[in-house]
Protein backbone atom coordinates (compact mmCIF):
# COMPACT_ATOMS: atom_id res chain seq x y z
CA UNK A 1 0.00 0.00 0.00
CA UNK A 2 1.50 3.21 -1.29
CA UNK A 3 1.70 6.33 1.91
CA UNK A 4 1.47 9.01 -0.38
CA UNK A 5 -1.38 11.21 -0.65
CA UNK A 6 -2.30 13.20 -3.74
CA UNK A 7 -4.24 15.89 -2.08
CA UNK A 8 -6.65 17.66 -4.11
CA UNK A 9 -6.49 21.51 -4.17
CA UNK A 10 -9.85 23.43 -5.07
CA UNK A 11 -8.06 26.59 -5.80
CA UNK A 12 -6.72 24.64 -8.92
CA UNK A 13 -9.85 23.37 -10.17
CA UNK A 14 -10.60 25.01 -13.80
CA UNK A 15 -14.30 24.13 -13.29
CA UNK A 16 -16.23 23.09 -9.85
CA UNK A 17 -16.90 19.63 -9.91
CA UNK A 18 -20.08 18.01 -10.28
CA UNK A 19 -19.30 16.47 -6.95
CA UNK A 20 -17.50 19.10 -4.61
CA UNK A 21 -18.27 16.87 -1.31
CA UNK A 22 -18.40 13.30 -1.30
CA UNK A 23 -19.73 12.28 2.02
CA UNK A 24 -22.75 14.73 1.21
CA UNK A 25 -23.27 13.54 -2.40
CA UNK A 26 -23.59 10.04 -1.13
CA UNK A 27 -25.52 10.92 2.28
CA UNK A 28 -28.19 12.72 -0.03
CA UNK A 29 -28.35 10.39 -3.11
CA UNK A 30 -30.84 8.37 -4.42
CA UNK A 31 -31.36 6.50 -7.29
CA UNK A 32 -34.80 7.50 -7.85
CA UNK A 33 -34.17 11.71 -7.84
CA UNK A 34 -31.33 10.84 -10.55
CA UNK A 35 -33.91 9.09 -12.62
CA UNK A 36 -35.76 11.71 -12.41
CA UNK A 37 -32.92 13.74 -13.90
CA UNK A 38 -33.73 12.07 -17.52
CA UNK A 39 -36.55 12.59 -19.16
CA UNK A 40 -37.84 9.02 -19.82
CA UNK A 41 -40.97 8.41 -22.42
CA UNK A 42 -43.89 9.81 -22.30
CA UNK A 43 -45.79 6.51 -20.54
CA UNK A 44 -43.33 6.26 -18.15
CA UNK A 45 -40.74 4.07 -19.70
CA UNK A 46 -37.35 4.47 -20.38
CA UNK A 47 -35.09 4.00 -23.51
CA UNK A 48 -31.30 4.40 -23.80
CA UNK A 49 -31.57 5.74 -27.19
CA UNK A 50 -34.02 8.12 -26.73
CA UNK A 51 -32.12 9.51 -23.40
CA UNK A 52 -28.89 9.50 -25.23
CA UNK A 53 -30.14 11.55 -28.56
CA UNK A 54 -33.13 12.32 -29.07
CA UNK A 55 -33.80 14.51 -26.37
CA UNK A 56 -30.83 16.36 -27.12
CA UNK A 57 -31.92 16.21 -30.75
CA UNK A 58 -35.67 17.89 -29.69
CA UNK A 59 -33.64 20.59 -27.26
CA UNK A 60 -30.85 22.99 -27.05
CA UNK A 61 -28.34 20.79 -28.00
CA UNK A 62 -29.69 19.90 -31.93
CA UNK A 63 -27.00 21.83 -33.46
CA UNK A 64 -24.13 20.77 -31.02
CA UNK A 65 -21.55 17.94 -32.44
CA UNK A 66 -22.15 14.99 -30.72
CA UNK A 67 -19.84 12.72 -32.30
CA UNK A 68 -16.73 13.18 -34.35
CA UNK A 69 -15.24 11.01 -36.05
CA UNK A 70 -11.61 10.34 -36.86
CA UNK A 71 -11.58 8.44 -39.91
CA UNK A 72 -8.45 6.46 -40.66
CA UNK A 73 -7.73 8.22 -44.41
CA UNK A 74 -7.74 11.32 -42.00
CA UNK A 75 -10.85 12.98 -42.43
CA UNK A 76 -12.88 14.59 -39.82
CA UNK A 77 -16.65 13.23 -40.18
CA UNK A 78 -18.69 15.28 -37.53
CA UNK A 79 -22.27 14.90 -36.43
CA UNK A 80 -24.75 17.00 -34.61
CA UNK A 81 -26.94 15.57 -32.31
CA UNK A 82 -29.75 16.49 -34.87
CA UNK A 83 -27.97 14.38 -37.52
CA UNK A 84 -27.52 11.55 -34.88
CA UNK A 85 -31.47 11.52 -34.38
CA UNK A 86 -31.89 11.30 -38.33
CA UNK A 87 -29.78 8.48 -38.91
CA UNK A 88 -30.87 6.45 -35.84
CA UNK A 89 -34.94 7.09 -37.00
CA UNK A 90 -33.83 5.74 -40.03
CA UNK A 91 -32.09 2.55 -38.90
CA UNK A 92 -34.65 2.09 -36.41
CA UNK A 93 -36.98 2.05 -39.03
CA UNK A 94 -35.12 -0.15 -41.38
CA UNK A 95 -35.06 -2.82 -38.78
CA UNK A 96 -38.83 -2.62 -38.15
CA UNK A 97 -39.60 -3.06 -41.89
CA UNK A 98 -36.78 -5.91 -41.57
CA UNK A 99 -39.11 -7.36 -39.28
CA UNK A 100 -36.58 -7.36 -36.39
CA UNK A 101 -38.53 -6.03 -33.91
CA UNK A 102 -38.37 -5.99 -29.74
CA UNK A 103 -35.97 -8.27 -28.11
CA UNK A 104 -34.88 -9.07 -31.30
CA UNK A 105 -30.61 -9.53 -31.56
CA UNK A 106 -28.46 -7.12 -33.80
CA UNK A 107 -24.98 -7.72 -33.67
CA UNK A 108 -22.47 -5.27 -34.92
CA UNK A 109 -18.78 -6.50 -36.06
CA UNK A 110 -17.56 -2.83 -37.86
CA UNK A 111 -14.65 -1.43 -36.18
CA UNK A 112 -15.29 2.22 -35.19
CA UNK A 113 -16.59 3.54 -37.81
CA UNK A 114 -20.34 5.88 -37.71
CA UNK A 115 -22.47 2.93 -39.21
CA UNK A 116 -21.25 0.97 -35.74
CA UNK A 117 -22.63 3.76 -33.40
CA UNK A 118 -25.62 4.38 -35.40
CA UNK A 119 -26.90 0.70 -35.51
CA UNK A 120 -26.17 0.65 -31.65
CA UNK A 121 -28.20 3.69 -30.99
CA UNK A 122 -31.01 2.67 -33.61
CA UNK A 123 -31.08 -0.76 -32.33
CA UNK A 124 -31.73 0.31 -28.51
CA UNK A 125 -34.21 2.96 -29.90
CA UNK A 126 -36.36 0.21 -31.69
CA UNK A 127 -36.06 -2.14 -28.29
CA UNK A 128 -34.17 -4.24 -29.73
CA UNK A 129 -31.07 -5.69 -28.14
CA UNK A 130 -27.85 -4.77 -29.24
CA UNK A 131 -24.73 -6.85 -28.94
CA UNK A 132 -21.31 -5.57 -29.86
CA UNK A 133 -18.77 -7.45 -31.45
CA UNK A 134 -14.45 -6.52 -31.46
CA UNK A 135 -13.47 -6.26 -35.03
CA UNK A 136 -10.31 -8.13 -34.42
CA UNK A 137 -11.83 -11.09 -33.26
CA UNK A 138 -11.65 -14.57 -35.71
CA UNK A 139 -14.75 -16.23 -37.21
CA UNK A 140 -14.99 -18.79 -34.48
CA UNK A 141 -14.79 -16.73 -31.26
CA UNK A 142 -17.56 -14.49 -33.97
CA UNK A 143 -19.85 -17.43 -35.29
CA UNK A 144 -20.06 -18.60 -31.21
CA UNK A 145 -21.07 -15.66 -29.87
CA UNK A 146 -23.95 -15.18 -32.72
CA UNK A 147 -25.03 -18.41 -32.03
CA UNK A 148 -25.29 -18.31 -28.34
CA UNK A 149 -26.97 -14.59 -28.82
CA UNK A 150 -29.21 -15.64 -31.71
CA UNK A 151 -28.47 -13.15 -34.06
CA UNK A 152 -30.92 -11.82 -36.02
CA UNK A 153 -29.40 -8.96 -38.18
CA UNK A 154 -25.36 -8.36 -38.51
CA UNK A 155 -23.88 -5.43 -39.12
CA UNK A 156 -20.35 -5.50 -40.74
CA UNK A 157 -18.28 -3.62 -43.26
CA UNK A 158 -17.32 -5.40 -46.50
CA UNK A 159 -13.95 -6.58 -45.91
CA UNK A 160 -14.22 -7.99 -42.48
CA UNK A 161 -17.40 -9.99 -44.19
CA UNK A 162 -15.29 -11.25 -46.48
CA UNK A 163 -12.32 -12.48 -43.86
CA UNK A 164 -14.77 -13.37 -40.93
CA UNK A 165 -18.34 -14.24 -41.88
CA UNK A 166 -18.76 -14.84 -45.27
CA UNK A 167 -17.62 -18.53 -44.40
CA UNK A 168 -19.42 -19.00 -40.85
CA UNK A 169 -22.80 -17.70 -42.18
CA UNK A 170 -24.76 -21.48 -43.04
CA UNK A 171 -23.79 -22.49 -39.27
CA UNK A 172 -25.96 -19.60 -38.11
CA UNK A 173 -29.37 -20.75 -39.61
CA UNK A 174 -30.96 -17.85 -37.29
CA UNK A 175 -29.56 -14.65 -39.03
CA UNK A 176 -31.85 -13.35 -41.35
CA UNK A 177 -29.69 -10.48 -42.44
CA UNK A 178 -26.20 -9.23 -42.88
CA UNK A 179 -25.95 -5.20 -43.51
CA UNK A 180 -23.29 -4.41 -45.37
CA UNK A 181 -21.04 -1.03 -44.54
CA UNK A 182 -18.99 0.06 -48.09
CA UNK A 183 -16.71 -1.31 -49.53
CA UNK A 184 -19.48 -3.48 -50.90
CA UNK A 185 -19.60 -7.22 -50.48
CA UNK A 186 -17.81 -8.25 -52.60
CA UNK A 187 -20.70 -9.58 -55.18
CA UNK A 188 -22.26 -11.47 -52.35
CA UNK A 189 -25.47 -12.57 -53.98
CA UNK A 190 -26.87 -14.50 -50.81
CA UNK A 191 -30.48 -13.67 -49.92
CA UNK A 192 -30.84 -11.28 -46.88
CA UNK A 193 -27.65 -9.12 -47.83
CA UNK A 194 -28.11 -5.75 -48.70
CA UNK A 195 -25.49 -2.67 -48.54
CA UNK A 196 -26.13 0.22 -46.00
CA UNK A 197 -27.44 2.63 -47.99
CA UNK A 198 -29.93 0.20 -49.42
CA UNK A 199 -30.79 -0.87 -45.68
CA UNK A 200 -31.08 2.37 -44.83
CA UNK A 201 -33.14 3.71 -47.82
CA UNK A 202 -35.74 0.56 -46.77
CA UNK A 203 -36.87 2.82 -43.63
CA UNK A 204 -37.89 5.81 -45.21
CA UNK A 205 -41.34 5.44 -43.69
CA UNK A 206 -41.48 6.84 -39.62
CA UNK A 207 -41.98 5.17 -37.07
CA UNK A 208 -42.61 5.93 -33.07
CA UNK A 209 -39.83 5.17 -30.85
CA UNK A 210 -40.22 1.62 -29.20
CA UNK A 211 -42.02 1.74 -26.04
CA UNK A 212 -39.66 0.23 -23.79
CA UNK A 213 -39.62 -0.20 -19.91
CA UNK A 214 -36.42 0.17 -17.13
CA UNK A 215 -36.65 -3.42 -16.97
CA UNK A 216 -36.43 -4.67 -21.13
CA UNK A 217 -33.23 -6.18 -22.24
CA UNK A 218 -30.88 -3.79 -24.16
CA UNK A 219 -27.48 -4.90 -24.28
CA UNK A 220 -25.89 -8.30 -24.70
CA UNK A 221 -22.08 -7.97 -23.82
CA UNK A 222 -19.63 -10.61 -23.31
CA UNK A 223 -16.85 -10.89 -20.77
CA UNK A 224 -13.07 -10.55 -21.52
CA UNK A 225 -12.26 -14.28 -20.95
CA UNK A 226 -9.34 -13.73 -18.77
CA UNK A 227 -10.46 -16.16 -16.83
CA UNK A 228 -11.87 -18.94 -18.48
CA UNK A 229 -14.71 -18.86 -21.33
CA UNK A 230 -16.84 -15.38 -21.84
CA UNK A 231 -20.20 -14.92 -20.32
CA UNK A 232 -22.96 -13.21 -22.13
CA UNK A 233 -23.97 -10.82 -19.72
CA UNK A 234 -27.62 -9.30 -20.19
CA UNK A 235 -28.18 -5.80 -19.56
CA UNK A 236 -31.67 -3.50 -19.48
CA UNK A 237 -32.63 0.16 -20.12
CA UNK A 238 -32.48 1.25 -16.84
CA UNK A 239 -28.91 1.10 -16.91
CA UNK A 240 -28.80 4.31 -18.57
CA UNK A 241 -29.47 5.96 -14.99
CA UNK A 242 -26.07 4.53 -13.72
CA UNK A 243 -24.22 5.94 -16.59
CA UNK A 244 -25.60 9.13 -16.13
CA UNK A 245 -25.30 9.37 -12.38
CA UNK A 246 -20.93 8.35 -13.07
CA UNK A 247 -20.94 10.59 -16.14
CA UNK A 248 -21.51 13.11 -13.97
CA UNK A 249 -19.91 12.45 -10.42
CA UNK A 250 -16.83 10.00 -11.60
CA UNK A 251 -15.94 11.62 -14.86
CA UNK A 252 -17.30 14.98 -14.08
CA UNK A 253 -18.73 15.25 -17.51
CA UNK A 254 -19.90 19.10 -18.28
CA UNK A 255 -21.89 20.53 -21.48
CA UNK A 256 -18.18 22.01 -22.99
CA UNK A 257 -16.23 19.30 -22.31
CA UNK A 258 -14.85 17.28 -25.72
CA UNK A 259 -14.30 13.65 -24.13
CA UNK A 260 -12.18 10.37 -25.60
CA UNK A 261 -12.92 7.14 -24.02
CA UNK A 262 -10.59 4.99 -25.81
CA UNK A 263 -12.08 1.76 -25.58
CA UNK A 264 -13.70 0.07 -28.34
CA UNK A 265 -16.78 -0.09 -28.25
CA UNK A 266 -16.39 -4.02 -29.05
CA UNK A 267 -16.33 -3.94 -25.25
CA UNK A 268 -18.66 -3.11 -22.03
CA UNK A 269 -16.45 0.17 -21.55
CA UNK A 270 -16.61 1.26 -25.30
CA UNK A 271 -20.59 0.98 -25.04
CA UNK A 272 -21.04 2.68 -21.38
CA UNK A 273 -18.42 5.46 -21.70
CA UNK A 274 -17.72 5.33 -25.34
CA UNK A 275 -21.24 5.77 -26.13
CA UNK A 276 -23.78 6.20 -23.99
CA UNK A 277 -22.78 8.35 -20.98
CA UNK A 278 -21.34 11.24 -22.88
CA UNK A 279 -24.35 11.21 -25.25
CA UNK A 280 -26.91 11.67 -22.35
CA UNK A 281 -24.94 13.96 -21.15
CA UNK A 282 -25.20 15.82 -23.98
CA UNK A 283 -21.61 16.50 -24.63
CA UNK A 284 -19.74 16.36 -27.74
CA UNK A 285 -17.44 13.16 -28.02
CA UNK A 286 -14.06 12.08 -30.14
CA UNK A 287 -14.41 8.62 -32.19
CA UNK A 288 -10.66 7.57 -33.41
CA UNK A 289 -10.99 4.90 -35.72
CA UNK A 290 -7.05 4.68 -35.76
CA UNK A 291 -5.75 1.76 -33.48
CA UNK A 292 -2.84 2.81 -30.30
CA UNK A 293 -0.14 4.70 -31.14
CA UNK A 294 1.98 6.77 -28.75
CA UNK A 295 2.39 10.36 -30.69
CA UNK A 296 -1.20 10.30 -32.95
CA UNK A 297 -2.55 9.68 -29.41
CA UNK A 298 -1.23 12.53 -27.92
CA UNK A 299 -1.72 14.56 -31.28
CA UNK A 300 -5.27 13.48 -30.89
CA UNK A 301 -5.49 14.87 -27.56
CA UNK A 302 -3.91 18.07 -28.41
CA UNK A 303 -5.51 18.76 -32.05
CA UNK A 304 -9.19 17.51 -30.28
CA UNK A 305 -8.27 19.50 -27.39
CA UNK A 306 -9.65 16.68 -25.42
CA UNK A 307 -10.86 18.12 -21.88
CA UNK A 308 -11.86 14.73 -20.40
CA UNK A 309 -9.70 11.84 -21.46
CA UNK A 310 -10.85 7.62 -20.40
CA UNK A 311 -8.57 5.20 -21.05
CA UNK A 312 -6.79 1.67 -20.06
CA UNK A 313 -3.18 0.67 -17.88
CA UNK A 314 -2.33 -1.15 -20.52
CA UNK A 315 -2.84 2.01 -23.24
CA UNK A 316 -0.88 4.25 -19.95
CA UNK A 317 1.97 1.88 -19.32
CA UNK A 318 2.49 1.61 -23.20
CA UNK A 319 2.57 5.40 -23.35
CA UNK A 320 5.16 5.40 -20.78
CA UNK A 321 7.23 3.12 -22.54
CA UNK A 322 7.40 5.54 -25.41
CA UNK A 323 9.07 8.18 -22.65
CA UNK A 324 8.32 11.69 -21.87
CA UNK A 325 10.19 13.22 -23.94
CA UNK A 326 7.99 13.22 -26.59
CA UNK A 327 5.14 14.50 -24.51
CA UNK A 328 6.85 18.07 -24.77
CA UNK A 329 6.31 18.26 -28.38
CA UNK A 330 2.83 18.09 -27.72
CA UNK A 331 0.45 20.78 -25.50
CA UNK A 332 -2.50 19.50 -23.63
CA UNK A 333 -4.16 22.71 -22.84
CA UNK A 334 -7.48 21.68 -22.20
CA UNK A 335 -6.65 18.09 -20.34
CA UNK A 336 -8.48 19.09 -17.22
CA UNK A 337 -9.36 15.11 -16.01
CA UNK A 338 -7.83 11.32 -16.90
CA UNK A 339 -9.50 8.26 -15.66
CA UNK A 340 -8.89 4.96 -16.25
CA UNK A 341 -10.10 1.26 -15.99
CA UNK A 342 -10.01 -2.56 -16.82
CA UNK A 343 -7.11 -3.34 -14.87
CA UNK A 344 -5.60 -2.56 -11.69
CA UNK A 345 -3.07 0.96 -12.31
CA UNK A 346 -0.14 0.83 -10.52
CA UNK A 347 1.02 3.54 -8.29
CA UNK A 348 4.04 4.34 -10.99
CA UNK A 349 1.33 5.43 -13.80
CA UNK A 350 -0.53 7.47 -11.54
CA UNK A 351 2.29 9.60 -10.72
CA UNK A 352 3.32 10.01 -14.31
CA UNK A 353 -0.12 11.43 -15.34
CA UNK A 354 1.52 14.66 -12.85
CA UNK A 355 4.64 14.32 -14.20
CA UNK A 356 3.56 14.66 -17.93
CA UNK A 357 -0.05 16.27 -18.12
CA UNK A 358 0.07 18.10 -14.97
CA UNK A 359 -2.48 16.14 -13.52
CA UNK A 360 -3.03 12.51 -12.47
CA UNK A 361 -4.70 9.60 -13.71
CA UNK A 362 -7.68 8.46 -11.33
CA UNK A 363 -8.17 4.92 -11.16
CA UNK A 364 -11.82 3.25 -11.57
CA UNK A 365 -13.09 -0.14 -10.72
CA UNK A 366 -16.17 -2.00 -12.50
CA UNK A 367 -16.67 -5.17 -14.60
CA UNK A 368 -18.80 -6.22 -17.48
CA UNK A 369 -21.40 -7.58 -15.00
CA UNK A 370 -21.46 -4.42 -13.19
CA UNK A 371 -22.70 -2.26 -16.38
CA UNK A 372 -20.98 0.72 -15.08
CA UNK A 373 -18.57 2.33 -12.86
CA UNK A 374 -18.82 0.89 -9.54
CA UNK A 375 -15.48 2.14 -7.10
CA UNK A 376 -13.73 5.13 -8.51
CA UNK A 377 -11.18 8.24 -7.26
CA UNK A 378 -13.44 11.46 -7.66
CA UNK A 379 -11.77 14.76 -9.02
CA UNK A 380 -12.14 16.54 -5.72
CA UNK A 381 -11.30 13.29 -3.39
CA UNK A 382 -7.87 12.57 -2.34
CA UNK A 383 -5.56 10.41 -4.27
CA UNK A 384 -4.22 7.58 -2.74
CA UNK A 385 -1.80 6.03 -5.57
CA UNK A 386 -2.95 2.40 -6.36
CA UNK A 387 -6.19 2.25 -4.59
CA UNK A 388 -9.25 2.39 -6.92
CA UNK A 389 -11.06 4.75 -4.34
CA UNK A 390 -14.62 4.88 -2.92
CA UNK A 391 -17.62 3.48 -4.02
CA UNK A 392 -20.19 5.47 -6.55
CA UNK A 393 -23.07 7.34 -4.60
CA UNK A 394 -25.76 4.88 -4.16
CA UNK A 395 -23.35 1.87 -4.78
CA UNK A 396 -23.12 -0.52 -1.32
CA UNK A 397 -19.60 -2.41 -1.47
CA UNK A 398 -17.54 -3.93 1.47
CA UNK A 399 -15.03 -6.90 1.79
CA UNK A 400 -16.56 -10.16 2.90
CA UNK A 401 -15.46 -13.76 3.62
CA UNK A 402 -16.27 -16.38 2.51
CA UNK A 403 -17.53 -19.21 5.21
CA UNK A 404 -16.80 -22.95 5.34
CA UNK A 405 -20.66 -23.77 5.04
CA UNK A 406 -21.04 -20.87 2.07
CA UNK A 407 -21.93 -18.18 3.61
CA UNK A 408 -20.18 -15.13 3.71
CA UNK A 409 -19.88 -12.60 5.88
CA UNK A 410 -18.64 -8.71 6.34
CA UNK A 411 -15.31 -8.30 7.38
CA UNK A 412 -15.21 -5.13 9.49
CA UNK A 413 -11.81 -4.51 10.31
CA UNK A 414 -9.84 -2.29 7.96
CA UNK A 415 -6.75 -3.93 6.19
CA UNK A 416 -8.03 -7.44 5.68
CA UNK A 417 -8.46 -8.69 2.22
CA UNK A 418 -11.59 -10.82 1.47
CA UNK A 419 -13.67 -10.80 -1.84
CA UNK A 420 -15.38 -7.32 -3.00
CA UNK A 421 -18.68 -7.56 -2.66
CA UNK A 422 -21.59 -5.23 -3.84
CA UNK A 423 -25.54 -5.03 -2.54
CA UNK A 424 -27.62 -5.77 -5.67
CA UNK A 425 -30.20 -3.24 -6.40
CA UNK A 426 -27.94 -0.45 -8.83
CA UNK A 427 -29.85 0.02 -12.08
CA UNK A 428 -26.80 -1.24 -14.41
CA UNK A 429 -26.31 -4.49 -12.50
CA UNK A 430 -26.73 -7.30 -15.41
CA UNK A 431 -29.69 -9.37 -15.21
CA UNK A 432 -28.49 -12.60 -15.87
CA UNK A 433 -25.61 -14.66 -17.71
CA UNK A 434 -26.80 -15.50 -21.31
CA UNK A 435 -27.68 -19.38 -21.00
CA UNK A 436 -26.35 -19.65 -17.65
CA UNK A 437 -28.98 -19.08 -15.12
CA UNK A 438 -26.81 -21.48 -12.46
CA UNK A 439 -24.03 -19.54 -12.89
CA UNK A 440 -25.48 -16.48 -12.20
CA UNK A 441 -27.44 -17.15 -9.02
CA UNK A 442 -24.22 -18.71 -8.14
CA UNK A 443 -22.74 -14.65 -7.39
CA UNK A 444 -25.42 -13.98 -5.07
CA UNK A 445 -24.95 -15.22 -1.79
CA UNK A 446 -26.83 -13.53 1.82
CA UNK A 447 -27.77 -10.61 -0.29
CA UNK A 448 -24.50 -9.72 -1.62
CA UNK A 449 -23.17 -9.96 -5.09
CA UNK A 450 -19.89 -11.73 -4.79
CA UNK A 451 -17.53 -9.88 -7.73
CA UNK A 452 -14.82 -12.92 -8.09
CA UNK A 453 -11.87 -10.12 -7.22
CA UNK A 454 -10.51 -9.88 -4.02
CA UNK A 455 -9.70 -6.42 -2.36
CA UNK A 456 -9.14 -4.66 1.25
CA UNK A 457 -10.33 -1.69 2.49
CA UNK A 458 -8.61 0.80 4.69
CA UNK A 459 -9.55 3.26 7.55
CA UNK A 460 -10.67 5.86 5.25
CA UNK A 461 -12.82 4.11 3.10
CA UNK A 462 -10.46 3.78 0.30
CA UNK A 463 -10.38 0.33 -1.56
CA UNK A 464 -7.07 -1.32 -2.69
CA UNK A 465 -7.61 -4.25 -5.26
CA UNK A 466 -5.35 -7.23 -4.57
CA UNK A 467 -5.96 -9.39 -7.40
CA UNK A 468 -8.75 -11.72 -8.76
CA UNK A 469 -9.51 -14.41 -6.54
CA UNK A 470 -8.24 -17.15 -9.26
CA UNK A 471 -5.27 -15.31 -9.45
CA UNK A 472 -4.04 -15.03 -5.72
CA UNK A 473 -0.93 -16.72 -4.59
CA UNK A 474 -0.83 -18.82 -1.76
CA UNK A 475 2.84 -19.06 -0.66
CA UNK A 476 4.16 -20.20 3.07
CA UNK A 477 0.78 -19.61 4.78
CA UNK A 478 0.70 -15.78 2.95
CA UNK A 479 -1.98 -14.75 0.44
CA UNK A 480 -0.40 -12.55 -2.07
CA UNK A 481 -1.93 -10.54 -4.44
CA UNK A 482 -0.29 -9.90 -8.02
CA UNK A 483 -1.19 -6.68 -8.10
CA UNK A 484 1.70 -5.86 -4.82
CA UNK A 485 4.30 -7.10 -6.70
CA UNK A 486 3.65 -5.96 -9.80
CA UNK A 487 3.35 -2.55 -9.08
CA UNK A 488 6.28 -3.22 -7.15
CA UNK A 489 8.64 -4.48 -10.21
CA UNK A 490 6.89 -2.04 -12.14
CA UNK A 491 9.19 0.72 -10.44
CA UNK A 492 12.32 -0.60 -11.66
CA UNK A 493 13.47 1.55 -14.67
CA UNK A 494 14.25 -1.29 -16.87
CA UNK A 495 10.64 -2.97 -16.17
CA UNK A 496 7.84 -2.22 -19.05
CA UNK A 497 5.32 -4.54 -17.51
CA UNK A 498 5.26 -7.38 -15.41
CA UNK A 499 2.87 -10.11 -14.35
CA UNK A 500 3.04 -13.01 -11.62
CA UNK A 501 1.34 -16.33 -10.97
CA UNK A 502 1.72 -18.65 -8.47
CA UNK A 503 3.72 -21.81 -9.62
CA UNK A 504 3.32 -25.16 -7.43
CA UNK A 505 6.56 -25.30 -4.80
CA UNK A 506 6.63 -28.72 -2.60
CA UNK A 507 7.85 -27.12 0.30
CA UNK A 508 5.70 -23.50 0.28
CA UNK A 509 2.78 -24.60 -1.91
CA UNK A 510 3.36 -21.67 -4.24
CA UNK A 511 6.35 -19.61 -5.49
CA UNK A 512 6.11 -16.37 -6.81
CA UNK A 513 7.27 -16.27 -10.75
CA UNK A 514 6.96 -13.12 -12.21
CA UNK A 515 7.18 -12.32 -15.71
CA UNK A 516 8.78 -9.77 -17.49
CA UNK A 517 9.02 -7.45 -20.46
CA UNK A 518 11.83 -5.08 -20.69
CA UNK A 519 11.83 -1.42 -21.83
CA UNK A 520 13.46 -0.40 -25.20
CA UNK A 521 17.16 -0.04 -24.41
CA UNK A 522 17.34 -3.04 -22.02
CA UNK A 523 19.04 -6.32 -22.98
CA UNK A 524 17.86 -9.42 -21.35
CA UNK A 525 21.22 -11.20 -19.21
CA UNK A 526 21.50 -12.52 -16.05
CA UNK A 527 22.82 -9.46 -14.32
CA UNK A 528 19.34 -7.61 -15.03
CA UNK A 529 17.41 -10.79 -13.77
CA UNK A 530 19.85 -10.48 -10.36
CA UNK A 531 19.34 -7.02 -10.42
CA UNK A 532 15.67 -7.12 -10.70
CA UNK A 533 15.21 -10.05 -7.98
CA UNK A 534 17.21 -8.10 -5.90
CA UNK A 535 15.36 -4.77 -6.03
CA UNK A 536 11.95 -6.32 -5.44
CA UNK A 537 13.24 -8.40 -2.49
CA UNK A 538 14.08 -5.07 -0.93
CA UNK A 539 10.80 -3.39 -1.68
CA UNK A 540 8.85 -6.22 -0.77
CA UNK A 541 10.82 -9.04 1.27
CA UNK A 542 11.60 -12.14 0.99
CA UNK A 543 8.14 -13.80 1.51
CA UNK A 544 6.17 -12.10 -1.17
CA UNK A 545 8.85 -11.00 -3.27
CA UNK A 546 8.86 -13.04 -6.88
CA UNK A 547 12.20 -16.31 -6.44
CA UNK A 548 12.05 -16.36 -10.55
CA UNK A 549 11.63 -13.98 -13.24
CA UNK A 550 11.04 -14.98 -17.07
CA UNK A 551 11.56 -12.22 -19.78
CA UNK A 552 9.45 -12.12 -22.38
CA UNK A 553 8.62 -9.79 -25.65
CA UNK A 554 5.52 -8.70 -25.05
CA UNK A 555 3.20 -10.49 -21.91
CA UNK A 556 -0.20 -12.26 -23.05
CA UNK A 557 -3.27 -9.62 -23.21
CA UNK A 558 -7.04 -10.56 -23.78
CA UNK A 559 -7.99 -7.62 -26.80
CA UNK A 560 -9.74 -5.71 -23.98
CA UNK A 561 -5.87 -5.24 -22.90
CA UNK A 562 -6.09 -7.23 -19.56
CA UNK A 563 -3.09 -9.50 -18.80
CA UNK A 564 -3.83 -12.98 -19.25
CA UNK A 565 -2.18 -14.40 -16.04
CA UNK A 566 -3.70 -17.87 -16.25
CA UNK A 567 -2.37 -18.38 -20.05
CA UNK A 568 0.74 -17.68 -18.47
CA UNK A 569 0.34 -19.97 -15.28
CA UNK A 570 -0.99 -22.80 -18.16
CA UNK A 571 2.19 -22.30 -20.50
CA UNK A 572 4.63 -22.74 -17.01
CA UNK A 573 2.84 -25.88 -15.83
CA UNK A 574 2.09 -27.32 -19.77
CA UNK A 575 -1.61 -27.71 -19.23
CA UNK A 576 -4.01 -26.83 -21.70
CA UNK A 577 -4.91 -23.33 -22.35
CA UNK A 578 -8.54 -23.27 -22.34
CA UNK A 579 -10.29 -20.34 -23.82
CA UNK A 580 -7.96 -18.42 -26.06
CA UNK A 581 -10.91 -16.58 -28.33
CA UNK A 582 -10.20 -13.20 -26.70
CA UNK A 583 -6.04 -13.38 -26.75
CA UNK A 584 -4.79 -10.37 -28.67
CA UNK A 585 -2.07 -12.07 -31.01
CA UNK A 586 -1.89 -15.58 -30.71
CA UNK A 587 2.00 -15.22 -29.07
P1 LIG B 1 -13.84 -12.86 -17.51
O1 LIG B 1 -14.88 -12.51 -16.49
O2 LIG B 1 -14.41 -13.40 -18.77
O3 LIG B 1 -12.73 -13.67 -16.98
P2 LIG B 1 -12.88 -10.15 -17.18
O4 LIG B 1 -13.29 -10.30 -15.76
O5 LIG B 1 -11.49 -9.68 -17.46
O6 LIG B 1 -13.13 -11.49 -17.99
P3 LIG B 1 -14.27 -7.69 -17.66
O7 LIG B 1 -15.64 -7.68 -17.14
O8 LIG B 1 -13.97 -6.97 -18.92
O9 LIG B 1 -13.89 -9.18 -17.94
O10 LIG B 1 -13.25 -7.14 -16.59
C1 LIG B 1 -13.60 -6.91 -15.25
C2 LIG B 1 -12.43 -7.22 -14.37
O11 LIG B 1 -11.31 -6.39 -14.67
C3 LIG B 1 -12.67 -6.97 -12.91
O12 LIG B 1 -13.38 -8.03 -12.29
C4 LIG B 1 -11.25 -6.82 -12.36
O13 LIG B 1 -10.64 -8.07 -12.14
C5 LIG B 1 -10.56 -6.10 -13.50
N1 LIG B 1 -10.56 -4.64 -13.27
C6 LIG B 1 -11.31 -3.71 -13.87
N2 LIG B 1 -11.00 -2.48 -13.41
C7 LIG B 1 -10.06 -2.64 -12.48
C8 LIG B 1 -9.32 -1.74 -11.62
N3 LIG B 1 -9.51 -0.43 -11.67
N4 LIG B 1 -8.44 -2.28 -10.78
C9 LIG B 1 -8.24 -3.61 -10.73
N5 LIG B 1 -8.88 -4.49 -11.50
C10 LIG B 1 -9.78 -4.03 -12.37
MG1 LIG C 1 -14.87 -11.25 -14.87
Amino acid sequence: MSARVLHKDASRWRIAPNLKDYAEVRRDFSWQQARAELDGLPDGGLNIGYEAVDRHALGANANKRAIRFLRKDGRREDYTYAQLKTATDRFMAALRAAGIGKGDRVFALAGRVPEFYVAALGTLKNGSVFCPLFSAFGPEPIRTRMARGNAKLLVTTGNLYRRKVRDIRDALPELQQVVIVEPQANGETRPGTQTWNAFMESGHEAVEIAATRGEDMALLHFTSGTTGRPKGAIHVHEAVVQHYVTGKYVLDLHPEDIFWCTADPGWVTGMSYGVIAPLVHGVSMIVDEEEFDAEHWYRVLQDEQISVWYTAPTAIRMLMKTGVELTHQYHFEKLRFMASVGEPLNPEAVLWGVDTFGIPFHDNWWQTETGGIMIANFPAVDIKPGSMGMPVPGVLATIVSREADGHVVPIGDAKVEGELALRPGWPAMFRGYLGEEERYNKCFVDGWYLTGDLAMRDSEGYFWFVGRADDVIKSAGHLIGPFEVESALMEHPAVAEAAVIGKPDPVIHEMVKAFVALRPGYAVDEALRLEILGFARKRLGAAVAPKEIAFLETLPHTRSGKIMRRLLKARELGLPEGDTSTLESPA
